[in-house]
């Protein structure tokens, strides 16, 4: 079949290798120079398949209350007259519900464990080297009642596959000695050691060069605008190419949005309504010297919502949401505040004059599901919506794209979007899997 993929993000990427490994003559198209310039360019580097919980959980209503109206909370909601973003928070707050927040944890861990497999499978077999760090990620909690239930929720979740260490805060710093200045703040850590973290960018640069080697085209400079539909299915998609100047309908049997955050503005003209806001987020990148003292196993500080990854001679640090809409800027502040929690815990790691900002567009839907397969037109596929998760995700979804392209049901447990219209709505969900 000839599938065109839209977007070269690390979810189109990784698609367009799956699917040509599956025999497809694909083509990917983007609007940027080149793979991985957006979301994927400088997230928090996590592969944090064993804490794959979704934000919308039981707590996560009140902590937002305590939040709202200050300019430097981990969360922040800008509220705006739009009704797509109203209707968002709504579905957030009924995510979080216990038995849709259990349900969601339960889908997610399984495609989130299934993905890392995938991915480390794809590292050794195309020998791909993206600073990645197999040490473990290391959750460290600062205020005891979170920590209790996070404990209590390690119990369950190791029942599913996820493997979670509960650790004092001497344990901690055991496993990580960068934190010894911040000891005596911690409640206690989980500690998930099958975990890893890597840079995104570099990994899905590479796997679009092993995919231009297997046969995929990559078409950069090209923003798509719009599709095109005829009697019941996409005919084409009309792309503006900035090399040529000039307009083109592209055509092939299958088309697959994978444009992150942008992919509601182009499905929405053609009646498909997905869930998905875009939430603002920052990173800074340290770059580190002999002798810095950064931390070398990749950690979350569950308080601040900050993770911390060293890539190789790089500190990246990444954190804050903010539902804004499609706001790019750079906050002064948020830089700012990024920096001063960053060397409030490692005050050697680098110098703080060095650090590079940058910001990006999570595509985030209400239970962080990302939304993948077929929608009610027959040759047009989602792999979009993966929110806090994409690096995490991307391997597994793409290689479960390419196994419902070819009519075969997916390994993980996890609900998949299916060919049929649900009453009302655009798209049906298959029931998971048991695990
Ligand atoms: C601050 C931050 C920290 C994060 N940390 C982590 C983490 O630690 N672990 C983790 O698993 N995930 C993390 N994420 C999430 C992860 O980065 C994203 O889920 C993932 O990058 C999304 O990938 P994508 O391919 O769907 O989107 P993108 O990477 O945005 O790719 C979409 C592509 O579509 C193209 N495009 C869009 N519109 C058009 C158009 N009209 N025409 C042509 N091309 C178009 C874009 O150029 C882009 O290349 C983080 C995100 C942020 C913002």
């Amino acid at each position: 079949m000839r599938i065109v993929i839209l977007g070269a993000g690390v979810v189109g990427a990784t698609s367009a290798w799956y699917l040509a490994r599956a025999g497809h003559a694909v083509t990917v198209i983007d609007r940027q120079g080149a793979a991985a310039l957006e979301t994927s360019f400088a997230n928090g580097g996590q592969v944090s398949a064993s804490h794959a919980e979704p934000w919308a959980n039981p707590a996560a209503p009140r902590k937002i209350l305590r939040w709202l109206g200050r300019e430097d909370a981990p969360l922040l909601f800008r509220a705006r007259a739009d009704w797509a973003q109203w209707r968002w928070a709504l579905g957030f707050l009924f995510e979080c519900l216990p038995a849709r927040a259990r349900a969601n944890t339960r889908e997610l861990l399984s495609l989130a464990l299934y993905s890392r497999g995938e991915l480390q499978a794809l590292r050794r077999e195309l020998g791909i080297e993206s600073d990645q760090s197999p040490g473990g990620i290391l959750t460290c909690h600062t205020d005891r009642r979170d920590f209790d239930r996070a404990a209590r929720q390690a119990e369950s979740l190791r029942e599913l596959g996820a493997e979670r260490e509960v650790k004092s805060p001497d344990q901690c710093v055991a496993i990580e000695p960068a934190l010894a200045h911040a000891k005596a703040r911690l409640a206690g850590g989980i500690y998930a050691p099958s975990d890893e973290s890597g840079d995104a960018f570099k990994f899905t640069q590479a796997i679009a060069a092993h995919a231009a080697a297997i046969g995929v085209r990559f078409r950069y400079g090209c923003s798509v605008e719009r599709l095109e539909i005829e009697r019941g299915r996409i005919a084409s998609v009309i792309v503006h190419d900035a090399h040529e100047g000039a307009e083109e309908a592209v055509t092939a049997d299958a088309y697959v949005v994978a444009l992150g955050s942008y992919s509601p503005l182009l499905l929405r003209p053609i009646g498909i309504g997905i869930p998905l806001q875009p939430v603002k987020g920052y990173s800074i990148t340290i770059p580190l010297e002999a002798g810095d003292e950064a931390p070398r196993v990749s950690l979350t500080d569950e308080a601040a919502k900050l993770v911390f990854s060293r890539l190789g001679d790089r500190l990246r640090v990444a954190g804050t949401a903010e539902l804004a809409g499609y706001d790019t800027e750079l906050n002064p502040g948020r830089c700012e505040a990024l920096v001063r929690q960053t060397f409030a815990l490692f005050p050697r790691a680098g110098r703080p004059e060095r650090a590079e900002y940058w910001t990006g567009l999570r595509p985030a839907t209400p239970s962080n599901r990302p939304l993948i397969g077929r929608t009610r037109l027959p040759n047009l596929y989602l792999n979009t919506g993966h929110g806090t998760l994409g690096w995490t995700l991307a391997c597994g979804s793409a290689r479960a794209l390419a196994d419902l392209v070819a009519g075969r049901r997916p390994e993980p447990a996890f609900r998949f979007l299916e060919s049929s219209e649900r009453a009302g709505g655009a798209l049906l969900e298959t029931a998971p899997r048991s695990p």
